[in-house]
C-alpha cells in the first residue's frame, strides 16, 4: 500500500481504520464504541473499553520476553549504567506503586513529577499509570515559579523528585527548587517523595512531608500492585506546554487513544519490526519531561515491547562520540533527536560519526524544530542512514507530518517533515479567511476534525481553553496549529514558523509572554517586550526590550549592563535558564498601535533584520526607530 492509499482510508474510514489499529494493544474490556463525536470539538475514541498504559508497556510483555532488555539506563554526568529486562521493570513498577500507593496515590490523583533522566523517572511514570493516577512530568530545567504553577494548576497529592541532576558534570539541584515552589504553592501536595541519589550533600528532608524512596522501597520489596482498568478516555497524564498568556496549558491525554496511536506509530513510522520488538532499541535524545520523552523514551518503545535507552547527558561529553558509543553498545535501531542537538554535533569533528559500528541503525528521525538543509545533509552523509524530520506538537502526542517507512518510504525532501500522517486530515487555509491555500502558498496548517487518537482530549480543568485557543480561529472548528506551513506541488510540506507568541528554542516551546512577565518581577523595569530571533544554533532565542521606571539607573554602560543581569537572573529565578534572554536592550518607549497593543511582530522583524511589514496602526514612530538603532539596523 502506498503512504497516500494508507492516509486515504483512514480519513474515509476512520472507526474502520482505528478499529483494526485497536488489536495492537490489550484491553481489559474491548471497546464498544470506536469514535463518539456527538459533542464537537471533543471527541472519544474506544469508547468503554477498558485499558492500562502500564499492562501494555510491560505486564503484557512478561510471557515472551521477560529477560530481555526493556530499559537500559546510561549517565555519562555519573558513570551509572544499569540495565532493566522486563521482568526487573514489572518488579521495580510494582514497589514503585506500592511506594505511591502507601503515600495515598490512587486513581484520578495527581502526581507530579520533578525529575532527571534516570531510570526511577519512568517506574515513577509507569507506577501513576498502574495506578491510574495522573502524572504531570515538570521538565528540570524549569525553575521554582514555573514549577509552583504547574502544581496549583494540578493539585498534586504527591510530588516526586530527586534531590539533584547532573549537566555538563555538575550537580543541579532539585530538591530545594521544590522547596522553594512549594513554599510559592497555593495548593502544595502533602507528601514528596525524594529520590536521593547522593549528589546534594545538603539536602534535608522536612519531617512530616519528605519520604525517602530507598526506605519505603525496601518495604515493599515483593510488593504486587494490580492494574487499575480505565476506560480508554480517562486522562492518563498532563503535560504543560507554553501557550500565549503567562499561564502554561495543561495538555490532558486519555489512555486507551493514546496507547493505540502509540502502538500503531512504532510500527508505521518508525519502521520498529515485526510489532513485536525483540531485539529492537530506540533511543530518544530528549528529556521525559518533554512529550517527546513521555511518548518516545517512556510509552512507544515500552508498548512494542523495545529495549528503550534513557540517557542522563550531554551528546558531546565525555566526547562527540557518546550516542554513537550508545548505539554500537545496545544494538540501537531507531533513533530520534532535535535538529539543535545535530547542530551542536556538527560543531565538532564529523570523524565522530565514523568511530563506531552503528550499522544497527535503521533511521534517524528528528522533530521540535525546522531541520535547516546543511544540518540534515551533513547528518545523513555522516551517519548513511535516512534521516527522518517529523513535525508534532505537545498537543497531538504523534507526528502529524511524518514519511512512513512501515508503509512505504517516499523519498527525503530536504527541509520537509513529510505528509500528513494517517489520522490526520490537514489543510493549509488563509489566516483571515480560512479557505484552502492552492500549492506554494503560505497558510495555516489546521486539522479537520475529530483529532486522531492519541491527541489532547482537553485542557486540565479548562475545556473553554481547549476550545477557544485551538478551535476558536476558523469556521467549522477546524483545529489550529498555529503554526504557518506551505504544501509544494508534489504534496510535501513545509513549517514556516509560528503563527502565534511562542518561540522554539532548542526544541523547547515557550512563550513570550511567560518570559515578559518574568521580567516584569524585577522591580526597576516598568514595560517589556520579548520576541524570538533567528539562531544559528538553538533555532530561535528570545531577546528583550524593556522600559525602565528609573532611568539614571541606565544612564551609563556600566548601568546598562547591571541592570541587564539583574532582569536576566530573574527569568532564570523564575523560570529557568532555558528561557533567559539572550540580550536586553533598554528603549524609552516601545512600539505599539494606538490601542495599546504590543506590535511584537514588527519588533521581531528589526530585530532579525527584515522588513517591518504594515505599520499603519502604530502611534509613535520613534519606538520603532529606537528599536531598529538598539539592534543596529
Ligand atoms: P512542542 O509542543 O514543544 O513539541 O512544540 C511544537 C512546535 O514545534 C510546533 O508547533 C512547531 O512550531 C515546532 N515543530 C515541531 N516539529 C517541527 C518540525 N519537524 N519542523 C518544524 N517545526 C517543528
Amino acid at each position: 500500500m502506498t503512504h497516500a492509499e494508507f492516509h486515504r482510508r483512514s480519513i474515509d474510514d476512520p472507526q474502520g481504520f482505528w478499529g483494526e489499529q485497536a488489536a495492537l494493544i490489550d484491553w481489559q474490556t474491548p471497546p464498544a464504541q470506536i469514535l463518539d463525536y456527538s459533542n464537537p470539538p471533543f471527541r472519544k475514541w474506544f469508547v468503554g473499553g477498558t485499558t492500562n498504559l502500564c499492562h501494555n508497556a510491560v505486564d503484557r510483555h512478561l510471557a515472551a520476553r521477560a529477560d530481555q532488555a526493556a530499559i537500559q539506563y546510561l549517565s555519562s554526568e555519573t558513570g551509572e549504567a544499569r540495565s532493566y529486562t522486563y521482568a526487573e521493570l514489572h518488579r521495580e513498577v510494582n514497589r514503585c506503586a506500592a511506594v505511591l500507593r502507601h503515600l495515598g496515590v490512587k486513581k484520578g490523583e495527581r502526581v507530579v513529577i520533578y525529575m532527571p533522566m534516570v531510570a526511577e523517572a519512568v517506574f515513577c511514570m509507569l507506577a501513576c499509570a498502574r495506578l491510574g493516577a495522573v502524572h504531570s512530568v515538570v521538565f528540570g530545567g524549569f525553575a521554582a515559579h514555573n514549577l509552583a504553577l504547574r502544581i496549583d494548576d494540578a493539585k498534586p497529592c504527591l510530588l516526586i523528585c530527586a534531590d539533584a541532576g547532573m549537566r555538563g558534570g555538575k550537580p543541579v539541584p532539585y530538591k530545594h527548587l521544590v522547596d522553594a515552589a512549594i513554599k510559592e504553592a497555593k495548593f502544595p501536595p502533602p507528601k514528596v517523595l525524594i529520590v536521593d541519589r547522593g549528589l546534594d550533600a545538603d539536602m534535608r528532608l522536612v519531617p512530616g512531608r519528605d519520604e525517602d524512596y530507598w526506605d519505603l522501597r525496601d518495604d515493599f520489596r515483593d510488593a504486587e500492585v494490580p492494574v487499575t482498568w480505565l476506560e480508554a478516555n480517562e486522562p492518563s497524564y498532563i503535560l504543560y506546554t507554553s501557550g500565549t498568556t503567562g499561564k502554561p496549558k495543561g495538555v490532558q491525554r486519555d489512555v486507551g487513544g493514546y496507547a493505540v496511536a502509540l502502538a500503531a506509530s512504532m510500527k508505521y513510522i518508525y519502521g520498529a519490526g515485526d510489532g513485536k520488538g525483540a531485539g529492537e532499541a530506540m533511543f530518544t535524545t530528549s528529556d521525559i519531561g518533554w512529550v517527546v520523552g513521555h511518548s518516545y523514551i517512556v510509552y512507544g518503545p515500552l508498548i512494542h515491547g523495545m529495549t528503550t535507552i534513557v540517557y542522563e547527558g550531554l551528546p558531546i561529553k565525555p566526547d562527540a562520540g557518546i550516542w554513537w558509543r550508545i548505539v554500537q553498545e545496545h544494538k540501537v535501531t531507531t533513533m530520534f533527536s532535535s535538529p539543535t542537538a545535530i547542530r551542536v554535533l556538527k560543531k565538532q569533528d564529523p570523524e565522530w560519526l565514523k568511530k563506531y559500528d552503528i550499522s544497527s541503525l535503521r533511521y534517524l528521525f528528528i522533530a521540535g524544530e525546522p531541520l535547516d538543509e546543511p544540518t540534515s545533509r551533513w547528518i545523513s552523509d555522516g551517519l548513511g542512514v535516512p534521516v527522518i524530520d517529523h513535525y508534532w506538537q505537545t498537543e497531538t502526542g504523534w507526528a502529524m507530518l511524518t514519511l512512513l517507512p512501515g508503509i512505504e518510504m517516499k523519498p527525503v525532501r530536504f527541509g520537509s517533515p513529510g505528509f500528513p500522517a494517517y489520522g490526520f486530515n490537514i489543510r493549509v487555509v488563509n489566516e483571515l479567511t480560512g479557505a484552502d491555500c492552492g500549492p506554494n502558498e503560505k497558510g495555516v496548517l489546521a486539522v479537520v476534525p475529530p483529532l486522531p487518537p492519541g491527541c489532547l482530549t482537553t485542557v486540565w480543568g479548562d475545556d473553554d481553553r481547549f476550545v477557544n485557543s485551538y478551535f476558536g480561529q476558523f469556521k467549522d472548528l477546524l483545529y489550529s496549529s498555529s503554526d504557518w506551513a506551505l504544501r509544494d506541488a508534489d504534496g510535501y510540506f513545509f513549517i514556516l514558523g509560528r503563527t502565534d507568541d511562542v518561540i522554539n528554542t532548542a526544541g523547547h516551546r515557550l512563550g513570550t509572554r511567560e518570559i515578559e512577565e518574568a521580567l516584569q518581577a524585577h522591580p526597576g523595569i516598568a514595560e517589556v517586550a520579548v520576541v524570538g530571533v533567528a539562531d544559528e544554533l538553538k533555532g530561535q532565542v528570545p531577546i528583550g526590550f524593556c522600559t525602565v521606571k528609573d532611568v539614571s539607573r541606565i544612564a551609563d554602560a556600566a548601568g546598562r549592563e547591571q541592570m541587564a543581569q539583574e532582569c536576566i537572573a530573574k527569568v532564570a529565578e523564575l523560570l529557568g535558564a532555558v528561557a533567559k534572554p539572550h540580550r536586553l536592550y533598554f528603549v524609552n518607549s516601545l512600539p505599539k498601535t494606538r490601542s495599546g497593543k504590543l506590535l511584537r511582530r514588527s519588533i521581531q522583524a528589526l530585530a532579525e533584520g527584515r522588513e517591518t511589514g504594515d505599520l499603519s496602526t502604530l502611534d509613535d514612530p520613534n519606538s520603532l526607530e529606537e528599536i531598529r538603532k538598539a539592534v543596529g539596523r
